[in-house]
C-alpha cells in the first residue's frame, strides 16, 4: 500500500478529517492556523475557511453543513463565512484547554474530547453532545484523540494518546453509554514507533491507528491485539485518518509540521499535508450529527 500526496497544503497540525458522503468531499482541520479546509476530490481542489481560533475537529450535519469544536465548545460553522454559532461550551474556565480530536458516533452523537495545551497534565476530558446537551463522560484525559465504533456498534474506540493504548468500551448505541474499558492495543516499543492518534474503523472491524512520530499508519485486529498492516509515510507527524471516496475504499490521512526542526523539515518537506492510500477494503462511513 502506497500513499500518495493528494495536497500538498503543508498543514500546521492537520487533523480531525470526516467524509461527506453526500457531497463528495473530505471536511479536515487545520488545528494551530484555525483553518477548516474542504477537499474536493474531483477537481483536486481544497479551498479553507478561518474559524477565528483553534479549531479542532469537523463533521458533517445531518440537516446540512458542518459542526465544529473550537477552543472550548462546540458550534455549528458556516463553511462560506467562518462564522460559527455555539452549541455548548465546556471548561470555559480553563484557559490552557483546547478541544482536541471528535467524531459523531453512529447514533448521531458528537463527541470530542480536551487537552492541556503543555501536554503537562491529565486535566483533559471526553465529552458527549446529544442534540445540544453536553455531558462529561471521562476525566482525567492527557491528550483526547481517535475515536472509532465497531461495525456491529457495539463497542467505541479511544485513545488517550501518551497511555499509548487504544482503548475499547461497550458501547449501547440507544443511550450512548460507555462502559468496561479495556486496552485491545499496545504500541510496545520499539516495534510501533510514536504514539496513537486518530484512528477509523473498516468494514471487517479492523482499526487504522495514525502513529505520531512514528512514519505510519498500522492497521489491527481489536479482538487479538495483533497488527496486521502497515502503510509508511514520508512524514514523522501522522495525525488522524478517514475512509473515503466513493466505495469509502480510500484512506485519508492528515499529518502535521508543528514542532519539527528546519532539519526535520529539509527531511520530510511534505509535513502537514493530505495522503491517501488506496486500501483494497471498505471502510466504515463517517457518522453525521443528529442535530
Ligand atoms: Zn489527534
Amino acid at each position: 500500500m502506497n500513499p500518495e500526496l493528494v495536497l500538498d497544503v503543508r498543514a500546521e497540525l492537520g487533523e480531525g478529517p470526516s467524509w461527506d458522503g453526500k457531497n463528495g468531499v473530505l471536511y479536515w482541520v487545520d488545528i494551530l492556523r484555525g483553518l477548516v479546509h474542504i477537499f474536493e476530490p474531483k477537481e483536486s481542489r481544497d479551498t479553507s475557511v478561518r474559524a477565528g481560533e483553534y479549531v479542532s475537529c469537523v463533521v458533517p450535519r445531518k440537516s446540512g453543513g458542518v459542526a465544529v469544536t473550537l477552543q472550548h465548545g462546540f458550534h455549528t460553522i458556516d463553511l462560506k463565512s467562518g462564522k460559527a454559532s455555539p452549541l455548548a461550551q465546556v471548561e470555559k474556565g480553563v484557559a490552557g484547554n483546547r478541544f482536541n480530536d471528535g467524531k459523531c458516533d453512529p447514533a448521531g452523537r458528537f463527541w470530542a474530547g480536551t487537552m492541556d495545551m503543555k501536554e503537562k497534565s491529565a486535566s483533559g476530558a471526553l465529552y458527549r453532545l446529544e442534540k445540544n446537551k453536553v455531558r462529561k463522560i471521562l476525566s482525567g484525559v492527557s491528550i483526547s484523540n481517535g475515536l472509532g465504533w465497531s461495525p456491529d456498534n457495539r463497542t467505541m474506540y479511544y485513545i488517550d494518546t501518551p497511555t499509548r493504548k487504544v482503548s475499547a468500551f461497550d458501547y449501547d448505541m440507544k443511550t450512548g453509554d460507555v462502559r468496561n474499558r479495556k486496552t485491545v492495543v499496545y504500541f510496545s516499543s520499539p516495534d510501533q514507533p510514536g504514539n496513537p492518534d486518530g484512528m477509523a474503523v473498516d468494514a471487517e472491524g479492523m482499526i487504522w491507528v495514525a502513529h505520531w512520530g512514528g512514519y505510519r499508519i498500522t492497521r489491527w485486529n481489536p479482538a487479538t491485539g495483533r497488527p496486521l498492516d502497515s502503510v509508511s509515510l514520508p512524514v514523522a507527524q501522522v495525525t488522524s485518518c478517514c475512509f473515503g471516496g466513493r466505495n469509502l475504499d480510500e484512506l485519508y490521512i492528515t499529518t502535521a509540521r508543528t514542532g519539527l526542526s528546519h532539519q526535520a523539515l529539509l527531511r520530510q518537506p511534505h509535513a502537514g499535508s493530505l495522503f491517501r492510500v488506496r486500501t483494497g477494503l471498505r471502510g466504515l462511513p463517517t457518522y453525521a450529527f443528529d442535530a
